[in-house]
Order: structure tokens, then C-alpha cells, then sequence
């Protein structure tokens, strides 16, 4: 997933494009004013990233089919 924290101090929004595939929590530098923010990932966090990323529309199942006669 990506995510995007915000800086609490100066609100310099930096995009993570590490790879995240678990919740875990870690330290980033805010480009802005060097500060550190810490970020924490859920497995809440997780979950919304994977179906905005992966998504494919749930209501595609059935459209398409083979014609069967
Ligand atoms: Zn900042």
C-alpha cells in the first residue's frame, strides 16, 4: 500500500511508496520541517488500502459470460 502522512506540524503531506504488508509502525522525516512523525498501520489501514487498490468492481461478476447453447 502507499500512504500518505501528514505532517502534524507544518501539514507537508508525504507519500510512503514503501512497501507495507503488515501493520507495523515506523519513523519518516518530514520534507518540510525535518520533523519526525511517527506513522502506525492498522490491519484496518491494510484492508482499505487493498480493496481501493485492487479494486475491481464486485457488480462485473455475471456480466460477461460465455454463450453457452
Ligand atoms: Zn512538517
Amino acid at each position: 500500500m502507499r500512504a500518505i502522512v501528514t505532517c502534524e506540524c507544518c501539514g507537508h503531506r508525504q507519500v510512503m511508496a514503501r512497501p507495507i504488508r503488515r501493520p507495523e509502525s515506523f519513523y519518516v522525516i518530514c520534507h518540510g520541517c525535518e520533523g519526525v512523525l511517527r506513522v502506525e498501520v492498522t490491519s484496518a489501514d491494510l484492508r482499505t488500502a487493498r480493496t481501493a487498490t485492487g479494486g475491481r468492481a464486485p457488480q462485473a461478476a455475471g456480466g460477461v459470460g460465455t454463450a453457452s447453447s
